[in-house]
């Protein structure tokens, strides 16, 4: 890492936008910080990266990513302690699931040096963007996209990698009511639904409005063979608590996202004596459980909502009612603590944190 840090070349602003920052009344997505990370590979090798100052860029219209789509993000967020020490939750996973997409999309890897590197410079030097108040974070997006200037259809050669950062809220846990998709799929086995690909989000989009105008929230998404095996809600992983046990679809299918937030909220499940089972789970075994009072909880996990309650479940035009939340004993728990461990009021003993300062 120290050698990577030396790496990094630094442009600071000379007018900070932080004062116009209110932590009380963050708009997500809506103010960017003022510094961001830019790396270029070019000529068979990495450039030196760059912090400058947060800024649009230009770009030649046949841009490849533009016309082809080989452009992979994450997602991830950074705390503040009550005692003003700033942590990001788990940046070494996202940045293994980052190079999995990469290969994936025939994209060139980012070294480690310039992903955390960038990410605890970066951080560090915004630091003052990392809002206190409960329930807020500063959201980093890491991203890398396709940078040849040829329209031509061939593996790209020129990538551009990239950070930037945005302020979060408290996010509103509203139960959600989600339609049970048996026309549109997200993925299918042999294509991408592993990787965090820019084209998995755009492929969504419509299938998600369709059903937003008839009212629902969020799609879960059944596999794309049979239509009847649950992967994913939405842009989250997906939990039912089926009597004692808590249950999630397993990943060798290849289709679902590695979340972090799912392989954490199995961690502290099983930490408390909680079963957990990883496996094939049919629509059909959730409206049995339904039916006879077995289905208890049912959540959407992932790094912005967290955790995601669902109120209800909609399938071939019949709607399944989770019971009230004020009856749930399983997530508002794992909830509690996913934000002790992130905010530093409980030990953070699975070393999920990294601190930038250190
Ligand atoms: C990012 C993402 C998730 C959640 O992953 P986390 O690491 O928990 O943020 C789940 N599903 C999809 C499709 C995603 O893109």
């Amino acid at each position: 890492m120290e050698t990577a840090l030396m790496n990094i070349k630094i442009t600071k602003t000379t007018e900070s936008r932080v004062a116009q920052f209110d932590e009380n009344n963050i708009n997500f997505a809506r103010m960017y910080t003022d510094h961001m990370l830019v790396a270029d590979y070019e000529d068979g090798e990495w450039k030196t990266a760059e912090i400058m100052p947060f800024g649009n860029m230009s770009m030649h219209p046949a841009t490849t990513f533009i016309h082809y789509g080989q452009s992979i993000f994450e997602g991830i967020k950074a705390y503040k302690s009550e005692d003003g020490s700033v942590n990001i939750f788990r940046p070494q996973d996202n940045f293994e699931r980052f190079n999995i997409s990469a290969k994936r999309m025939a994209m060139k890897e980012v070294p480690e040096g310039i992903f955390m590197g960038g990410l605890k410079t970066l951080v560090d030097m915004d630091k003052d963007w990392v809002p206190a108040v409960d329930g807020t974070s500063l959201y980093l997006r890491p991203f890398l996209f396709a940078t040849d200037e040829f329209i031509g259809v061939r593996p790209p050669t020129k990538f551009r990698f990239m950070i930037i950062m945005t302020p979060a809220g408290a996010y509103y846990n509203k139960a959600i009511d989600i339609y049970v998709q048996d026309k549109y799929v997200r993925a299918f086995p042999g294509g991408v639904g592993f990787a965090k690909a820019s084209g998995n989000y755009a492929a969504a989009m419509q299938p998600t409005v369709e059903i937003q105008e008839q009212g629902f929230d969020q799609n879960l998404w059944l596999d794309g063979v049979e239509r009847k095996y649950i992967e994913e809600i939405g842009t989250m992983n997906v939990f039912f608590v089926i009597g004692d046990k808590v249950v999630t679809p397993s990943l060798e299918s290849g289709t679902i996202l590695n979340g972090f937030t799912r392989a954490s909220v199995m961690t502290l499940l099983r930490d408390k004596g909680i079963e957990v089972e990883e496996r094939k789970i049919s629509i059909d075994e959730i409206v049995e459980a339904s039916a006879t009072g077995t289905l208890k909880e049912a959540f959407g996990a992932g790094t912005a909502a967290v955790i995601a309650p669902i109120n209800s479940l909609t399938y071939k035009g019949a709607k399944m009612s989770l019971p009230p939340q004020e009856e749930w004993s399983v997530s508002p728990g794992v909830k509690q603590e996913l934000a002790d461990i992130r905010y530093g009021r409980s030990e953070d003993k699975y070393n999920w944190m990294f601190s930038v300062e250190a």
